[in-house]
């Protein structure tokens, strides 16, 4: 079916003809007031408010925007530029400028028009300030010097600066008002911020009244001054708003004749051309101030909401972050610390993280650390001990991982730390486990294989001297079938806290199994150890158990004795020992056999 196109609405009309009304009194008043010597026009912002309304529009909207400036600019032409005969190509050009200009700016940048980021801030500069009125000045000043007879160099070179320095000192102050972006700031802005705006803007105004509304000194640095506060202070509102001020003052006062440029030799021309290299000066300092500006606070926002986070998980988890320096000292600690270390945050801070860390634990922290540290991309894992403000200790596990700085170097270290005692306490109770022996409470074969490897090690190191007893009970099978397994197990049980009883700290008694037990007896020699087995063998022999029935119990015992020598392997030792409880078997039980 056939649609008619959508009617255009009133408020865009008004749009469209107040921009094309606009465009023909800025080109009207410039042609008219400008050109000095029948030359081109020294200031033309005309080009600035069209790049402006396009850059503020969506694109389907540009071509009924440059349309409907292009009758504009070829009626301001004809009626107050070099005449008729080239209005609509000189038109043809000056619009074609600003379309070109916004068109171009569109194709490199993602988003134009907030000049908030340096990369937008110098595309801008690059096409509006030079590439595309380079172009406009060479085509619009043959065609002035054509039609008047200027010189061409001159035409040019006019043509050029005015229509570069319009475009710079007027397009993004134009560009911010029809986006709405400052009637956004007055909408968002506190009462404070208000009273603060409306007395830096009057600095502003009082800077660029004195400035240029006398004619002696030329004052011309004098209104950066509140300029650049007001940027710092209020923002991209503020570097455009006190921009406006500037021109509109500046440019007021220059016109009526008053003002630095007054005391300028030359030509009006040449006079309003400095006046518009100082305000495209301006420009160019304060919007990159405010484009960076709005970055770095948008980065520390970004940090700020990033460390509330940060602080919200440390707050809530039981783990510490620490984050120490290449020497140690805690820079950072979070507030769980305290439940390992009994020390709050603050007190931690600046001390070194050593001083917590058990002494017998400093080595290998130490060396886990320096590993960290070396090795940028890796963590390191350490399990310490740390010793609590109240000297009890705390079993803790650290994962650390290097810190990089800016310059690519370490600044120390940041590790998540854990206490670990319950984990600490079921590893060592499963470990203690597997060396003990269930019935007797005594040590296991386990336990015996790993201590034996480490007393014959000590002897072949020549520290130390000892001796091993074997122990096994005499007809023992008999006890099971005369009292039943339960007195047996008994029996075994006595036996074992006679040898526990028998034997003096560091020295060790296990049961290898059945009725076998054994003992190692550190530092003694073969006497001192036969006294001892001795003894044993005599109190077990003298002491009457009772069975679960109440009827008395005896057992004795039997022993093979080797001292531990040097340069024998513990099979060897073993198997020796037991031929010489075999032969305390053999020899009638009851006794004690050394090894030959
Ligand atoms: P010998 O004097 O020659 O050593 O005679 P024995 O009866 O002790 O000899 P043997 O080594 O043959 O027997 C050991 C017995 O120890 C066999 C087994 O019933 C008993 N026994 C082994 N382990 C246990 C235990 O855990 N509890 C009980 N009650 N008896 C055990
Ligand atoms: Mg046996
Ligand atoms: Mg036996």
């Amino acid at each position: 079916m056939f649609r008619s196109p959508a009617p255009i609405s009133l408020t865009r009309a008004i749009e469209v003809f107040g921009l094309a009304f606009a465009y023909f009194a800025c080109a009207a008043l410039t042609l008219q007031l400008t050109r000095f010597g029948g030359g081109v026009a020294i200031v033309w912002p005309a080009g600035a408010v069209l790049f402006a309304k396009l850059v503020a529009s969506p694109r389907h909207r540009w071509s009924l925007l440059v349309l409907s400036c292009l009758p504009a600019g070829v009626l301001a032409a004809a009626m107050f530029g070099f005449g008729r005969g080239v209005a609509v190509p000189l038109a043809c050009i000056s619009v074609g400028e600003a379309f070109a200009a916004a068109w171009l700016l569109k194709r490199v940048c993602r988003r134009i028009g907030r000049f908030q980021s340096i990369g937008e801030v110098s595309r801008f500069l690059a096409i509006a300030g030079a590439l595309i009125p380079a172009t406009g000045a060479v085509l619009g000043g043959w065609l002035a010097h054509y039609a008047s007879g200027i010189p061409l160099r001159t035409a040019a070179l006019d043509w050029y600066a005015g229509h570069a320095l319009g475009l710079i000192a007027l397009a993004p102050p134009l560009v911010l008002m029809f986006r709405g972006n400052l009637s956004r700031w007055r909408s968002t802005a506190s009462r404070h911020d208000a009273f603060e705006a409306v007395g830096l803007l009057g600095a502003v105004a009082g800077a660029c009244a004195v400035t240029f509304g006398q004619n002696d000194i030329p004052l011309v640095m004098l209104p950066l001054l509140p300029m650049i506060a007001a940027t710092f202070r209020l923002g991209r509102f503020g570097a455009v708003a006190s921009v406006v001020l500037l021109m509109s003052i500046g440019m007021g006062c220059s016109l009526a004749g008053l003002g630095p440029t007054t005391l300028l030799a030359g030509a009006m021309g040449v006079k309003l051309q400095v006046l518009q290299v100082y305000f495209a000066t301006v420009v160019l300092i304060l919007l990159p101030i405010a484009a960076e500006l709005k970055a770095r606070r948008r980065l520390t926002e970004r940090l700020k909401a990033a460390e509330t986070l940060h602080r919200l998980v440390l707050d809530r988890t039981g783990d510490i972050v620490m984050r120490l320096g290449v020497d140690g000292t805690i820079r950072y600690a979070s507030p769980s610390v305290i439940q390992a270390s009994g020390y709050t945050a603050e007190e931690l801070n600046g001390r070194s993280a050593l001083d917590l860390v058990h002494v017998d634990d400093l080595p290998m922290v130490i060396e886990t650390r320096t590993r960290a540290l070396a090795a940028e991309d890796q963590r390191a894992v350490a399990e310490y001990r740390v010793v609590r403000k109240d000297g009890s200790v705390s079993w803790v596990e650290s994962h650390m991982r290097a810190t990089i700085g800016d310059d690519g170097r370490v600044t120390g270290t940041v590790s998540i730390v854990r206490e670990i005692n319950e984990r600490r306490k079921a590893t060592e109770a499963l470990t203690l486990q597997a060396i003990t022996d269930p019935l007797t409470g005594l040590g296991n074969r386990r336990a015996f294989d790993v201590a034996l490897a480490d007393r014959l090690a000590a002897v072949g190191s020549g520290s130390a001297v000892g001796c091993l007893a074997l122990f096994d009970l005499d007809h023992f099978k008999r006890v099971n079938d005369q009292h039943g397994h339960a007195t047996g197990d008994e029996v075994l049980r006595g036996f074992a806290q006679l040898l526990q009883a028998s034997i003096r700290d560091g020295d060790l008694a296990v049961r290898l199994g059945g009725e076998e037990f054994a003992i190692l007896l550190g530092g003694a020699t073969p006497e001192q150890a036969h006294l001892v087995c001795d003894r044993i063998r005599q109190r077990l022999a003298s002491t009457e158990m009772r069975s679960a029935a109440g009827e008395p119990v005896r057992v004795t015992v039997s022993a093979g004795l080797s001292p531990l020598a040097a340069s024998i392997e513990p099979a060897e030792l073993l198997a020796r020992t037991d031929t010489a409880l075999y032969r305390a078997k053999h020899e009638g039980r009851n006794r004690l056999a050394l090894v030959a």
